[in-house]
């Protein structure tokens, strides 16, 4: 996982929020079953109201998963 990817990810999470809280929390339960998704220990210092994606990112993406299940990004698998 690289720092711009993470800062990137970030800066549409702070950005937006240009998906619906409800539709992010749907998103983040497909994440938080996908083989995929996993902990980073340069986001575990960031809290997340989603707790099951709280300090995870895609390993096929590198995004942090908090700000990519609230963006207009696609899942690189199709899960959603
Ligand atoms: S974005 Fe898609 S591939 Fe990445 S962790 Fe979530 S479900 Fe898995």
């Amino acid at each position: 996982m690289k720092i711009n990817h993470i800062l990137n990810g970030w800066k549409n999470y702070l950005d937006k929020s240009e998906v619906s809280e409800n539709i992010a929390k749907q998103r983040a339960a497909v994440c938080a079953a996908c083989p995929h998704a996993k902990n980073g220990k340069l986001l575990a210092f960031i809290k997340d109201s989603l707790t099951q994606v709280q300090g995870a990112y895609c390993t096929l993406c590198s995004c942090p998963l908090s700000a990519k299940v609230r963006s207009t990004d696609i899942c690189p698998e199709n899960k959603w």
